[in-house]
């Protein structure tokens, strides 16, 4: 089912009162910016908690500042909107997906960053895997490569450097793959079409680092830091050739959308025992602990939908 509310041009309205112009900037041009934020239900507490929101939101506007965009919102003031519109909303017993979009919304032609109007929407949809075979994906190399930065800003997630993940993931699901690596202009894996990447050798493991053109991903971090505090595991980051996915002895992809995929097969080979690895395994039970608010010592990260009140007038 559909989200019934959006926030849209400022305020809470149904959704289908949001609605833009076909001359609007960023449809034309690609020139906005998106998160995808993910929301889980606890059952024991009857409560929906939402992931690193304030994470989220600043990623979102510093996207913005790279598209010269000056948006009067702050972090703590979006987080205050997406209280509000959850609870509008009143979703209940069920996991849910929240879309902010900031763009270009003047009605304008003329591809440019500069003297155009900008705007803030989000909604937000119950949501379930991105990814269907979480626990064994078959990946294959795209003949892609993933955005330079010099070409499109690669740590930012600007709506129009999606045409680059969508040719990519088409390509390999059209070829009867699940997902898809890519390397970045030096020859060297920078991330899936719309995730982060992460292999283990010999127990310890190892991604890429930001400037092999990933996204700055808050699944990837947090992750990192679950790796070492609660599993004890040794996290490198340095680039890695294609060919080290063949021999290495686990692989996954994260992110918010996909949360925790093991990669069990790349370009026909068996990734390790061609089954999801202990270290995979044990990281997705973490990994969903961690979403529905399980750990208490990364709560700070879990904001509370229904116990969290939003400050009036936002
Ligand atoms: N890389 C790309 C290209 C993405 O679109 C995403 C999804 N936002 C990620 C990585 C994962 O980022 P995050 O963990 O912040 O969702």
């Amino acid at each position: 089912m559909g989200p019934s509310y959006a926030y849209f041009q400022g305020k809470i309205v149904p959704i289908e009162e949001a609605k833009v112009s076909v001359m609007t900037h960023a449809l034309n041009y690609g020139t906005g910016a998106f998160g995808g934020v993910r929301a889980y239900w606890n059952d024991e507490e009857e409560d929906l908690f939402i992931f690193r929101p304030l994470d989220h939101f600043q990623r979102i506007l510093r996207s913005g500042k790279m598209l010269l965009m000056d948006l009067p919102y702050t972090p703590e003031s979006m987080l205050n909107i997406l209280l509000q519109l959850l609870q509008t909303e009143n979703y209940h017993g069920e996991d849910i997906y929240i879309r902010p979009l900031i763009y270009k919304s003047s009605e304008q032609i003329g591809v440019k960053l500069h003297d155009l109007d900008c705007d803030f929407t989000m909604f937000a949809l119950p949501f379930g895997s991105y990814i269907e075979k979480e626990e064994g994906s078959r990946v294959t190399f795209s003949s892609w490569r993933r955005i330079d930065d010099n070409t499109i800003p690669a740590r930012g997630k600007i709506t129009g450097a999606y045409a680059n993940s969508a040719l990519i993931k088409s390509d390999a699901v059209l070829s009867g793959f699940d997902e898809a690596l890519v390397l970045n202009e030096n020859g060297h894996i920078a991330e899936g079409s719309a995730e982060n990447f992460f292999m283990v050798r010999d127990g310890v493991v190892i991604t890429p680092p930001i400037y092999a053109n990933i996204l700055e991903g808050i699944t990837r971090r947090s992750i990192i830091q679950l790796m070492q505090e609660e599993m004890g595991l040794d996290v490198v980051t340095r680039e890695i050739d294609r060919t080290e996915v063949f021999i290495a002895d686990e692989a996954f992809f994260c992110g918010t959308g996909v949360q925790i995929v093991a990669i069990t097969e790349v370009d026909h080979r068996p990734v390790g025992t061609g089954k999801m690895g202990p270290i995979v395994g044990e990281l997705r039970d973490l990994y969903f602990k961690l979403m529905r608010g399980m750990l208490p010592r990364y709560r700070d990260w879990n904001v509370s939908v229904y116990c969290t009140q939003p400050e009036p007038g936002a």
